[in-house]
């Protein structure tokens, strides 16, 4: 399992998207509860109402048939009661025979009453007939106190009155409407006394027939006649005369409304299902293309956190895990280890062999680097030829040391690209966070000045971090700051180092070098200025400082001929050539007389543009050295390549003479070897007799170092010059 940054296991805005769509899903479904509640709730009302109307129109129908019930009995009773023939047949002829016939036997089969009653004043019967036949003088079934009271209402009427009423009440034939009517002429007129009035009392019973008509007539289903004690609902109670409820007519409600709400509901469920699937859906659909814009933005962020050249994670990844690691690390209580690493033979490799061998040299090394680091940590490429390692766990110290070695280890084995085969090696820088506590951006600041740190010392090795490291940088800035005011105020001097004929160990020429007593600090090494002097870019005013310092200096010592040291900075800038072209003729030195030092670096670095400028150079006369030689990569098909004009063998070369004599064989090979190429030969750093005397033995014309004398000022040189050899040997040439 590698290690993947958390953020590149889920992204937050695919998590933001996740969320959106869940609540866009809450708020839907509030939504949709919400419309179909009210829809719902809506239909009901409106189902509610139209049931409700139609149990109006249904209680209207009722009692206006109630009503009208009654009123047709009171209407008959009336063409009944008031009527001349009846009251000549019950008054003057008192032809109760006929009161049975037009009466009595009228209420067989009658739609109009089923019961006719005859009563005298007292209320004693004088003729009664149910449905058309006589009824035996028990009347107490029908003569209730019901109808009591209502006949005694009629009995009891002035004579402005009309002598009827009528009403409902409960018969032991069942509830009917009842109408009382005193017999009477058409006029009114009365001839008899009170004592001698008669009465006619009409029922008309609602039995099933009759209430079966009713229903027919008015359209009521159901209608039917229910006892008092009956539903509550659906019924119009009917009252006695003494308004006690004898009764009363039930319908079924038809309840349009439900029957409506019954067709349309499972419509308004069909589209709110409908509605629900569509969002539904949507909802999906949403998710899919969101679920892949998400793998879309998960790969992008990979991208962009990786390194394309080795798979590794790039800058960004490494920020990414660490911050991980940092939050793991503070959680659980456990240290953050960061190893930096730069290869230190990667450019030579890239320059040398050119930039396909370089990516596979970076892919082989990233692919080592993950065996040696192993899952869970952070490997990260940051570019160029630096990488990085993190992990955490509790005191790293030991843990990051031995994975250094391990590093070291391996990169200072050989290496194979493709068919070639080199020596990398590696600097690292390691640093600390304890518990989490140092942020990332700091932690490699630190591992990469540790790291700075073991390249100073000599590569190949690691460093841990010091805060000390920091008070040092913080040196070396004031120094590049004081450095800067020192060129400006003209503050570097130069000092000249004989350089001695071999033959006769006469003063032959001298070599420049530069010189800085630091105000308030007292003289200051060329080993620490001039790195930063070239790190800086402050190269180019110095070296030409020295340059033009020294020409003129040499325009009072036309015998003597000049070295001036050039670094890879000044090379490498266009104007370079003219500039020196610019001081020779400013100061009228012959160009044959000077020659530049440079070091093998820039020409390894950049064989091309370093061959062109060494042309141009030439073509002004000026002579180039080859300095240091034997001290790094120098090979010999550098000499044959470039032509130079000299070589200077480095001091550690001429130290190892007098130390066995395969120094001395080596030596002496070498100096053959560039004596063959045309290329005389100076030996620099010669302190003793005996080196003397071996290094001009094996051919090296020019001798330079303590033993003929340090670097001193122009006024020196100037006594130098005038006194003899440098140098007293027992058998000098
Ligand atoms: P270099 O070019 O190799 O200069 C020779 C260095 O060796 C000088 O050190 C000199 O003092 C020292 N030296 C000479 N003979 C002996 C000896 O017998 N024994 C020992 N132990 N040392 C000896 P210095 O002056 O400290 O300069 C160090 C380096 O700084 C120079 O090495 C050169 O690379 C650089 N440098 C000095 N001046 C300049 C300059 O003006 N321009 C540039 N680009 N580099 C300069
Ligand atoms: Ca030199
Ligand atoms: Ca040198």
């Amino acid at each position: 399992m590698r290690f993947v940054p958390s953020h590149l296991q889920r992204s937050a805005a695919t998590l933001d998207g996740r969320s959106a769509v869940r609540s866009m899903l809450l708020i839907f479904a509030a939504v949709m509860i919400c419309v179909s509640a009210m829809v719902f709730t809506a239909l009901d009302r409106v189902g509610h109402y139209a049931n409700q109307l139609d149990e109006n129109r249904s209680r209207e129908a009722v009692s206006g048939a109630l009503q009208t019930f009654g009123e047709q009995l009171a209407a008959t009773l009336h063409d009944y009661a008031a009527w001349d023939d009846a009251a000549e047949n019950t008054y003057v002829r008192e032809d109760i025979s006929w009161l049975d016939r037009n009466f009595g036997e009228m209420s067989a089969d009658n739609q109009l009453f089923d019961v006719a009653l005859i009563l005298d004043h007292s209320g004693q019967p004088v003729s009664a007939y149910s449905d058309g036949e006589r009824m035996q003088p028990e009347l107490t079934g029908f003569v209730t106190p019901d109808v009591w009271t209502l006949f005694d209402k009629v009995r009891r009427m002035q004579a402005d009155e009309l002598p009827e009423a009528s009403s409902f009440v409960s018969t032991s034939k069942g509830v009917a409407a009842v109408a009382i009517g005193l017999i009477r002429a058409k006029s009114g007129e009365l001839s008899v006394a009170a004592e001698e009035t008669r009465y006619v009392l009409f029922f008309r019973h609602l039995s099933a027939t009759t209430v079966e008509r009713l229903a027919r007539a008015y359209v009521l289903p159901g209608l039917s006649l229910i006892p008092p004690s009956g539903q509550i609902s659906h019924v119009v109670p009917i009252l006695s005369p003494t308004n006690a409820v004898i009764g009363g007519l039930s319908w079924v409600p038809r309840s349009p409304g439900d029957t409506s709400l019954a067709q349309v509901r499972p419509l308004v469920w069909c589209a709110v299902a409908m509605i629900a699937i569509y969002m539904l859906l949507l909802f999906v659909s949403g998710n899919q293309a969101l679920a892949r814009l998400s793998a879309e933005e998960a790969t992008a962020l990979r991208l962009a956190m990786t390194d394309r050249l080795s798979g590794l994670a790039n800058r960004s990844g490494l920020f990414a895990g660490l911050r991980d690691l940092v939050i793991k690390a503070q959680s659980e209580g456990k240290d953050v280890a960061l190893l930096y690493l730069d290869l230190d033979g990667f450019k030579e490799v890239n320059d040398a062999y050119g930039h396909a061998t370089g990516d596979v040299l970076i892919r082989s090394v990233s692919a080592g680097l993950r065996v040696l680091a192993g899952e869970e940590r952070v490997l990260s490429r940051l570019g160029g030829d630096e990488f990085a390692i993190a992990f955490v766990g509790f005191d790293v110290h030991k843990t990051a040391a031995e994975l250094a070695e391990r590093v070291l280890d391996f990169l200072g084995e050989p290496l194979t690209m493709g068919e070639r085969v080199a020596v990398i090696g590696c600097s690292i820088g390691l640093s600390v966070s304890r518990r989490g506590l140092v942020p990332s951006e700091e932690l490699i600041r630190r591992a990469d000045m540790a790291m700075y740190r073991s390249k100073e010392e000599g590569r190949g090795r690691w460093t841990l971090y010091d805060p000390s490291m920091d008070e040092e940088r913080e040196e070396r800035n004031l120094l590049e700051l004081d450095l800067r005011a020192a060129i400006d105020a003209e503050e570097i001097t130069v000092v000249y180092q004989p350089i001695a004929d071999s033959r006769n160990f006469r003063l032959y020429g001298v070599e420049a070098l530069a010189r800085w007593n630091r105000k308030d600090h007292g003289p200051v090494s060329p080993d620490v200025f001039i790195p930063i002097a070239e790190s800086t870019g402050l190269i180019d005013l110095l070296g030409l400082c020295v340059l033009r310092t020294a020409c003129t200096t040499l325009k009072a010592w036309p015998d003597l001929a000049l070295s001036v040291n050039v670094s890879p900075g000044q090379f490498r800038d266009p104007a370079f050539v003219s500039r020196v072209g610019k001081v020779l003729e400013e100061t009228g030195i012959e160009p044959s007389r000077l020659t530049l030092e440079l070091t093998e670096t820039y020409f390894i670095q950049n064989p091309q543009r370093a061959r062109k400028t060494l042309d141009l150079l030439r073509e002004t006369g000026v002579k180039i050295a080859l300095d240091d030689f034997g001290s790094g990569f120098s090979s010999v098909g550098y000499l044959r390549q470039f032509g130079f004009d000299r070589i200077k063998l480095d001091r550690s070369l001429v130290e190892s003479v007098g130390e066995s004599s395969r120094a001395v064989e080596m030596l002496r090979a070498t100096v053959a070897l560039a004596r063959s190429l045309d290329m005389p030969v100076t030996a620099e750093g010669v302190e003793s007799e005996a080196q003397a005397l071996a290094l001009r033995l094996a051919g090296c014309d020019l001798l330079q170092g303590f033993l003929l004398g340090r670097p001193v000022g122009a006024e020196v040189i100037d006594r130098l010059r005038r006194s003899g050899p440098l140098l007293q040997l027992p058998n000098t040439a």
